[in-house]
C-alpha cells in the first residue's frame, strides 16, 4: 500500500527506461488496484509487464470491496500476487482460501504467482519445510501440479519481509531446492518449469548472490521496487548478460 499518482509516474517513467528491455529478463509491476489503470497506460509497449496484488476468489456478484480475476484482466494484468504473508496474517487468507484465489486467478487467464513461508518462530522450532509442504499442498490438492506449469511460486520467509534480514543464499536455497523437489514428486517436467523466486529484503547489493543459486529463478521485490535506481540493479543481476 505505497504510491500515489504522481509519484508513480516517476517511478514507472524511469522503470520504462532502465528495466523494460534487460536481456532475458522478464520483469513485472504489481501495483495496488486503483493504479492499474495508470500502469497500463505507461507500461503498454515497454516491455514490462503488470499484475495486481491480490485476487476474489468469487466471479462476480454481491461481494463488495473485493476485485475478480476477470476485472484484473480488463486492466491488462498478466500476474497476480495470492496468498502474500500479509494477506494470509492480516486479512485471513487461509491455505484453503489461497487455494481458491489461485484457481479464480487460472480461471481468468491470469499467471498467479504464490507466494510461500515461513515465521521465524516455525524456523526456529524447525518446522520450515512442513509449513512451506502444506502451502504447497492445499493448493496442488485443490489445483493439481499441471496448475504449476501457468503459475511462479515465490518463497518469502516472513521473517525477511521488509525487515532488512535477507535469508542467507544458502537458507534461501535449501528451501527453494525443496519447493521444486515437491513439485518433482508429483511431475519432474513442470518442477523443472516452474520459476521459483525468492523475496525478502533482497536489495542491488544481495540480488546477484541470491541469484547465482541454481534453484532461484528471479525476486520478488517489496521496497526496493520503490527505488527505480535500485529495482533496475536487481534485474539486471537477474540478467544472464549480467
Ligand atoms: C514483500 O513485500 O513481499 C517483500 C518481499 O518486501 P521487501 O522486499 O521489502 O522485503
Amino acid at each position: 500500500m505505497n504510491g500515489n499518482l504522481a509519484a508513480n509516474r516517476v517511478l514507472l517513467d524511469e522503470l520504462v527506461g532502465t528495466v523494460g528491455r534487460i536481456p532475458g529478463v522478464k520483469s513485472a509491476v504489481c501495483p495496488p488496484y486503483p493504479y492499474l489503470a495508470q500502469v497500463q497506460q505507461v507500461l503498454s509497449g515497454s516491455g514490462i509487464t503488470w499484475g495486481a496484488q491480490d485476487v476474489s476468489q468469487f466471479d462476480s456478484g454481491a461481494y463488495t470491496g473485493e476485485v475478480s480475476g476477470a476485472m484484473l484482466v480488463d486492466f491488462g494484468c498478466r500476474y497476480v500476487i495470492v496468498g502474500h504473508s500479509e494477506r494470509r496474517t492480516l486479512f485471513g487468507d487461509t491455505s484453503e482460501i489461497v487455494a481458491e484465489k489461485y484457481a479464480a486467478a487460472l480461471k481468468s487467464g491470469l499467471t498467479p504467482i504464490l507466494c510461500v513461508g515461513e515465521t521465524l518462530r516455525e524456523r526456529e522450532a524447525g518446522s520450515t519445510e512442513a509449513v512451506v509442504a502444506a502451502q504447497l499442498r492445499a493448493v496442488l490438492e485443490r489445483n493439481g501440479v499441471q496448475s504449476f506449469a501457468h503459475a511462479v511460486i515465490a518463497y518469502e520467509p516472513v521473517w525477511a519481509i521488509g525487515t532488512g534480514k535477507t535469508a542467507t543464499p544458502e537458507q534461501a536455497q535449501a528451501v527453494h531446492g525443496f519447493i521444486r523437489k515437491s513439485v518433482a514428486a508429483k511431475d519432474v517436467a513442470v518442477a523443472e518449469r516452474v520459476q521459483v523466486l525468492y523475496g525478502g529484503s533482497v536489495k542491488a547489493g544481495n540480488a546477484p548472490e541470491l541469484f547465482a543459486m541454481p534453484d532461484i529463478d528471479g525476486g520478488l521485490i517489496g521496497g526496493a521496487s520503490l527505488d527505480a535506481q535500485e529495482f533496475a540493479k536487481i534485474c539486471k543481476a537477474a540478467s544472464p548478460a549480467g
